[in-house]
């Protein structure tokens, strides 16, 4: 799929036009495996289900009905499933729900029982040299790239791209795509030579995103996770001494997409496909390890062949709906005007689109789409109604 042509993405609507089961997401879901063709697709293939299996508390993760639908349909086409996550996750995943009997299938580790089954990947980017593929990932046949659509602290939101580039990693590889947003430098301690205005800076951030090194009490680190980019630090801080820059934020995201096409070029064309799960949306990722309140509507799910087109979809999806303010945890602060939903819940360089948008640069797919609703609502006709009032 290249840039210029449009991908096509199945959609089930969360809503439901009538109370029967047909209606609803799981057999919505049903459907858009037919349309992507999946028993006739899987026979005979080695069928890796990367998922975020969730963490500790969390119960916002993609239910396991919905797991169990992919996992029966893969099945029935003749293909051998399993479901595969970072090894944490997967030591606790029985907490959750998630169990090779509610499932139907094993869940393993994506880098064997011990972590040491990876494969190695060069590749310079920024502070990344090498990238290690988790083993049973690449030796599988056969990608589906089941997510959840959630907020994320280090890019907005997470959904295919994030499910894949993250999950699909070992740890080191992990924690050097989260540097990424370091490599590009963002305080300069020559600028700001008092020692008091380099506590009055840290102090400013109400989110605790800036911290001491503990080694150099002149060097700041900003954790870019809390930053909503409120520019409080910048009032403090001395003209040129410290950068809130949109590039580095980026940079995250940027490796995102680089990370998912090492992961995706290990499978063949056409032997990969997307879903997302846009239900449940909490703040933050599943990687937190428990659920706050839901912040956005029930959307829908999301089906497709291209990375790029489902996470767009989804976003596109998202973008006219009002966040919950109620609902967000009191120690964020929602930023009316910062853009998409998630960027006023994480800040405006959070873009979620950046992913999208990197991905479609490195030929992952076509942020041009059309959207295909699987089960269209209709709306039922009444006869004119004579209410009963409550008492006579
Ligand atoms: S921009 Fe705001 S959130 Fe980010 S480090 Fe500065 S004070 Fe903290």
């Amino acid at each position: 799929m290249n840039s210029t042509e449009t991908s096509k993405v199945y959609f089930g609507s969360a809503r439901q036009g009538r109370l029967t089961s047909k209606e609803t997401l799981p057999c919505k879901l049903d459907l858009i495996l037919e349309k992507l063709r999946i028993r006739e697709r899987v026979k005979g293939e080695s069928v890796a289900i990367k998922m975020h299996v969730g963490g500790h508390v969390g119960y916002s993760t993609v239910h396991p009905v919905f797991v169990r639908r992919v996992v029966d349909a893969v099945r029935e086409g003749g293909g051998k499933p399993f479901v595969c996550d970072i090894i944490g996750n997967c030591h606790t995943a029985a907490q959750r729900g998630y169990t090779a009997e509610t499932l139907g299938c094993p869940i393993y580790p994506t880098g064997g029982p011990d972590e040491k089954h990876f494969y190695i990947h060069k590749r310079a980017y920024k502070n990344i040299s090498e990238w290690r593929v988790g083993g049973l990932l690449q030796d599988a046949s056969f990608l589906i790239d089941l997510a959840h659509i959630k907020g994320h602290p280090s890019c907005g939101f997470g959904g295919a791209f994030k499910n894949l580039s993250l999950g699909g990693m070992m740890g080191p590889t992990r924690g050097a795509i989260h540097d990424t947003n370091h490599f590009e430098p963002y305080w300069f301690p020559e600028k700001c030579p008092d020692d008091k205005i380099i506590g009055k800076i840290i102090e400013s951030c109400p989110f605790n995103a800036l911290v001491r090194d503990k080694n150099n009490p002149r060097e700041i680190h900003l954790h870019y996770e809390p930053c909503n980019q409120c520019g409080r630090c910048l009032k403090a801080a001395p003209e040129g001494s410290l950068f809130i820059r949109r590039e580095n934020f980026w940079a995250f995201q940027e490796a995102c997409a680089i990370s998912a096409q090492i992961v995706l070029s290990t499978f063949e064309q056409d032997k990969a496909i997307f879903l997302n799960i846009a239900n449940n949306i909490t703040p933050v990722c599943d990687c937190f390890g428990f659920t706050s309140m839901f912040v956005l509507p029930e959307i829908g799910v999301f089906g497709s062949d291209d990375i790029v087109a489902v996470d767009a979809a989804a976003l596109d999806m998202i973008a006219p709906c009002k966040v919950f303010e109620e609902a967000l945890p009191l120690e964020m602060e929602l930023q009316p005007n910062a853009g998409h939903p998630f960027q006023m819940m994480h800040g405006p360089y959070k873009d979620p689109y950046k992913v999208a948008e990197y991905g479609e640069t490195l030929g992952l797919g076509s942020r041009q789409y059309e959207l295909v609703d699987v089960l269209p609502l209709e709306k039922p006709r009444h006869a004119e109604a004579a209410y009963i009032p409550a008492s006579l």
